[in-house]
């Protein structure tokens, strides 16, 4: 059985390679991280649990094609950490239906079927989330790939999430790279939630620093974005 938090769509993916891309979610309960601005920690945090559902693959993609009146769509498997639960019996009959999958996991944990996704998107978690990174646990999820499309995708707070990015970068020159500028919204700051003009102002004043900063860097092979669903819906849940 899977362990889901919530499925919610169709909306479009706002991250990464396939940005922009009408996608179904199904979110994933439980994580082996504590981020510090983790941004979904009702779906990680263990006090949730039972607002979370037991489904078998069957029952997953019933809920998600009622979602899209019946028709297959992009499923992105997100958490939660979503390489915790056994996902590959999903993956298997989505595609016999037509579905394609996408997996975003911080890759804390490899698995052998990873290779039967259609895209995976690695996003190791830099210094400002308080984690650290085990680089042989990312490299077997790189390696367990194989036949996915795979991205490298690094949140960026500072210059200390850069300087990881590289190095993450720099393990893997093969892999695609997305710079996502960190979602000020989380942890909540101290004078309180912001407004959404306000979110979307300091997100834009980070997304401003990046470009420059990775442009006076010479890091042209980067690709630099902004969460499109947080300028669009805010930190309003089901985006
Ligand atoms: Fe939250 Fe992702 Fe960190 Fe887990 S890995 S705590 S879901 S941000």
């Amino acid at each position: 059985m899977i362990r889901v938090s919530e499925i919610f769509g169709p909306t479009v993916q706002g991250e990464g390679p396939l940005i922009g891309k009408p996608t179904a979610f199904v979110r994933t309960g439980g994580c082996d991280y504590r981020c510090s601005w983790c941004d979904t920690l009702y779906a990680v945090l263990p006090e949730h649990k039972d607002e979370w559902r037991a489904m078998d693959a069957e029952a997953v993609l019933a809920e998600v094609s009622e979602l899209t009146g019946g028709r297959p769509i992009l499923v992105t498997l997100s958490g939660g950490n979503p390489a915790m639960q056994k996902l590959g019996p999903l993956i298997d009959l989505g595609h016999e239906r037509g579905f394609t999958f996408a997996l975003e996991t911080q890759a804390s944990i490899s698995r052998d079927w990873f290779a039967r996704l259609d895209w995976l998107f690695l996003s190791p978690k830099p210094p400002s989330s308080g984690e650290s990174i085990d680089w042989d646990k990312f490299d077997a999820c790189v390696e367990a790939a194989d036949g996915a499309r795979t991205a490298l995708k690094v949140a960026i707070f500072d210059e200390a999430d850069y300087q990881f990015a590289k190095a993450a970068a720099a393990r893997h020159p093969d892999l695609p790279v997305y710079l996502q500028v960190g979602n000020p919204a989380y942890p909540e700051p101290a004078d309180g939630a912001l407004s959404g003009a306000e979110l979307q102002a300091r997100l834009m004043e980070q997304y401003r620093w990046l470009v420059d900063h990775a442009a006076e860097d010479g890091w042209y092979q980067a690709t630099i974005l902004p969460q499109l669903h947080v300028l669009v819906w805010g930190t309003e849940r089901g985006h």
